[in-house]
């Protein structure tokens, strides 16, 4: 096939950065053993979702042997069957007889539209105002917690497929937000005393060098800020990057700006997305991790749960036990959100709590600081705490981690068992005739029933 490039073995094993995009999608699935025609497939899906890659996830983080069903090939790679199978056959035929660039980007933009990019106006709900003005690339959703997207940190080292945040990384201009003026977002904090943590998020932050990370996180540090406790960076790049740490040219420099934050007297809390423990395995990491640690910043995990990649207690239980060992606090299981690919990820809820209590009940005490699986809903993050049988009837038992009202923080509540709901909308109240979130809140929240988009998961 013509323009497609051969891929060569990294002689450094993937030390030095390189990135794969949709150009090189032939060649590595053709490295995983597909067939033409799935490559085809595969490319087809790639037109429409973001693919990005890089030479440590392709040499150090790959099996190989086991691709396609490798769960780290699983976790970057597009599958031919994650988009309707009609769209990914219209699109394979404008690729295979070479249509025009524009044929194919238009009929690519038209399936990302039917995709659910920003359920329910999620874009506008959770952006505060300032001055009459919208303040944009900051969400305020949890009285104590702001947090802050970066313009230049809406990229990430490569991209995880379940990605929830996919809109971002295509070329829709309009389906993305990121803050610009920093000055106004540090206005805003500056009167905002109820914020006691700042998470800078993304994409991943981690993709700025040391000197544009400076810009955003020491203004944090100044007078008139004394109330923010925490600065929390969401962020991949452990898994996908660890060189970011150890050997960049700014390594150094950003530990220094870690330090920085510590010596202020606050926390600097490493929010490090781990999906698998093969990601905590290189040499590397552990060097990265014990950098970062050195600083003073606590390194806590998170990631969602994802059908083929990480769907059974043996991985859990094997990522928490690794994490508490390499000194780093789990902290949330996320529940996949219904965006992007549809259903393809998505484990049910019921499942989604089987898997994560069997991996809890594995693992010592100092593991057990992760809490989930948590949906991250419009009203709040809904933990489910199990199913138990109640008065001859089965029911889901939740409460709310985080919730817009305050007051709601905690407090269980029940719903009706349903072994194939996957998410909150899905579920219905039980020994009630609304859920607790729904009596105050259902007037001012439109999009009640919709998931959230942007989340710090990175
Ligand atoms: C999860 C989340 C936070 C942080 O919640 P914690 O429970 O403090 O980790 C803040 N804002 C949004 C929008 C979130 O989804
Ligand atoms: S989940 Fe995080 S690291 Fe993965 S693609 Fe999305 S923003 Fe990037």
């Amino acid at each position: 096939m013509s323009g497609i490039r051969q891929i060569e073995p990294v002689p450094d094993g993937g030390r030095r950065f390189r990135a794969y995009n949709a150009k090189h999608l032939d060649a590595l699935t053709a490295r995983a053993g597909l067939g033409e025609a799935e490559r085809l497939a595969v490319r087809a899906v790639g037109t429409v979702l973001p693919f990005r890659v890089n030479a440590y996830v392709i040499e150090e983080l790959i099996d190989w042997t086991a691709a396609p069903d490798d769960p780290v090939y699983r976790l970057v790679f597009p599958q031919a069957d994650m988009l309707p199978a009609g769209d990914v056959a219209r699109i394979a035929g404008l690729l295979a007889r070479s249509a025009p660039e524009q044929e194919i980007t238009a009929a690519a933009h038209e399936v990302r539209m039917r995709l659910n990019p920003h359920p329910a106006g999620q874009l506008a709900l959770n952006i505060p105002d300032f001055d009459d003005e919208p303040l944009p690339g900051v969400q305020h959703k949890y009285p104590e917690t702001v947090l802050v997207f970066p313009k230049p940190g809406q990229t990430c080292h490569a991209y995880c497929a379940y990605c929830f945040r996919w809109a971002q990384f295509v070329d829709e201009p309009e389906l993305k937000m990121a803050t610009a003026d920093l000055s106004r977002v540090m206005d805003y904090l500056r009167q905002h005393r109820e914020v006691t943590s700042v998470l800078i998020t993304g994409g991943d932050p981690m993709i700025m060098g040391a000197t544009v990370l400076r810009r955003y996180i020491e203004p944090l540090l100044e007078p008139g800020l004394e109330h923010i406790e925490s600065v929390r960076i969401g962020s991949k790049s452990l898994a996908y990057w660890p060189q970011r740490f150890v050997s960049d040219p700014d390594a150094d420099d950003t530990l220094r700006l870690f330090e920085q934050v510590v010596a202020s007297g606050r926390s600097l809390a490493f929010m490090a997305h781990f999906s698998h423990p093969r990601e905590l395995e290189s040499a590397l990491v552990a060097e990265a991790s014990s950098r970062i640690r050195a600083t003073g910043a606590v390194i806590r995990t998170q990631a969602p749960l994802i059908r083929t990649i990480n769907d059974d207690s043996a991985t859990w239980a094997a990522m928490w036990g690794t994490q508490v060992r390499m000194g780093m606090v789990p902290y949330y299981m996320f529940v996949e959100r219904d965006t992007g690919p549809q259903d393809y990820f998505a484990v049910p809820l019921a499942a989604a709590h089987g898997i994560f209590s069997d991996a809890y009940r594995q693992v010592a005490g100092l593991c057990r600081t992760v809490r989930g699986p948590s949906m991250s809903a419009t009203p709040g993050k809904v933990c489910v705490d199990g199913i138990a049988d109640v008065a001859g009837q089965r029911v889901f038992v939740l409460h709310m981690i985080q919730a817009r009202d305050p007051d709601l923080v905690g407090k269980p509540f029940f719903a009706g068992y349903d072994p194939d709901a996957t998410w909150l909308t899905d579920l219905r109240p039980a020994f009630a005739t609304r859920f607790p979130f729904e009596a105050d809140d259902a007037e001012d929240l439109p999009g009640l029933w919709s998931p959230e988009v942007f989340e710090p998961a990175s």
